[in-house]
């Protein structure tokens, strides 16, 4: 049987966790019972700079039941950075992770399936949205043009998939060698490339509390989804000089034209021709500048160039290589 850490990043949760604490030790105590997973499992809370009582409940629960721990941060970091210290923290410890949200707006009878799933040879087992009925309008459209703006964008999201889910510990090791600040989970777990599967699940509302996700912060999210993933942005530069350029030698034909059939007046041609050739060359130029920009970039973060899943090497009790071969 395989230990399993859950993952939950809190910031001003003092409303939800009494609840969350119950119904999330409901579930896995009925996990362990029916010998899916070890008694060594946990559920970790990780408090994100909470100004409320967040932590003091933490730190109660913990002291109540040692199958709740606490991870708390020195300040406000934000729910990305909050998931990955949680991770980090555990990654040691444990066979499988799944990170969920402290407000179980994300229906956790999919963790048994999410468990099967791995036991099946899944490392990463992902939790997919099927519907957004209780989403608005606006909500809705937003996340899903998210998602569609991404994957054209060049960014290998899982469409409506947020950061429930399930991760082995080999996953967590390879998630550990990314070297870069700006972590943005939903697009680098597919980067590291272990077989993964998908658990559907309808999407609940907040039972309690506020959404810690603004319009503001959302926004900042998905330019951040965008920007730490993809340096398309700055092809589509290079791309529109060269359509300006193109459109400037049109103008300047078009121009010569109208001035030997002298229907312009003194300047306008030599005018209208250098405009467009000017504004070409300079959005070109940029965008070449650009394009060492996003390689520096890309290479500032290091990250990994491959993941070895396995080496078949020497082992402690090898043998010597036989004097025949
Ligand atoms: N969260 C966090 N730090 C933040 C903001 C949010 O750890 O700065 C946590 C929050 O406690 C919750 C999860 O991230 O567990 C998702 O936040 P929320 O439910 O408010 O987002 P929504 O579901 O509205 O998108
Ligand atoms: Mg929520």
């Amino acid at each position: 049987m395989d230990t399993l850490y859950l993952v939950i990043p809190c910031y001003n949760e003092e409303e939800v966790l009494p609840e969350t604490s119950k119904q999330l030790l409901k579930k896995m105590q009925s996990l362990m019972q029916a010998q899916k997973i070890s008694n060594k499992s946990r559920i970790v809370f990780v408090n994100d700079g909470s100004k409320d009582r967040t932590w003091e409940m933490i730190e109660q629960y913990h002291a109540e039941n040692p199958i709740f721990q606490g991870v708390c941060l020195s300040r406000n970091r934000g729910h990305q950075n909050a998931l990955l210290a949680g991770l980090m923290t555990v990654k040691d410890h444990c066979d499988m992770t799944i990170s969920l949200d402290a407000d179980l707006q994300d229906d956790i009878d999919a963790i048994d399936a999410m468990v099967e799933k791995y036991y099946a040879g899944n490392d990463v087992v992902y939790g997919v949205r099927s519907a957004r009925k209780t989403d608005t309008f606006f909500k809705k459209f937003t996340a899903e043009s998210f998602y569609k703006i991404m994957k054209h964008l060049g960014a290998d999201v899982v469409y409506n998939h947020a950061d429930y889910r399930l991760m082995s510990r080999r996953t967590l090791e390879g998630l550990a060698s990314f070297g870069e600040v700006n972590m943005f989970l939903r697009g680098v777990v597919p980067m590291i490339g272990y077989p993964s599967d998908m658990v559907y699940y309808e999407r609940k509302e907040r039972f309690a509390g506020t959404s810690k996700y603004p319009l503001k912060k959302m926004l900042a999210f998905a330019w951040e989804g965008i920007t730490s993933l993809s340096t398309k942005p700055i092809a589509l530069i290079t791309r529109l000089g060269i359509l300006i350029f193109l459109v400037s030698i049109v103008m300047l034909i078009y121009s010569l034209v109208r001035h030997l059939t002298g229907a312009t007046i003194t300047g306008w041609t030599s005018m209208i021709v250098s405009i467009w050739a000017i504004g070409g060359l300079q959005l070109l130029a940029i965008g070449v500048i650009g394009q060492y920009i996003g390689k520096v970039y890309l290479e500032t973060k290091q990250r990994p160039r491959f993941i070895v899943k396995t080496y078949l090497g020497d082992t402690p009790d090898s043998q010597e290589t036989p004097e025949s071969f």
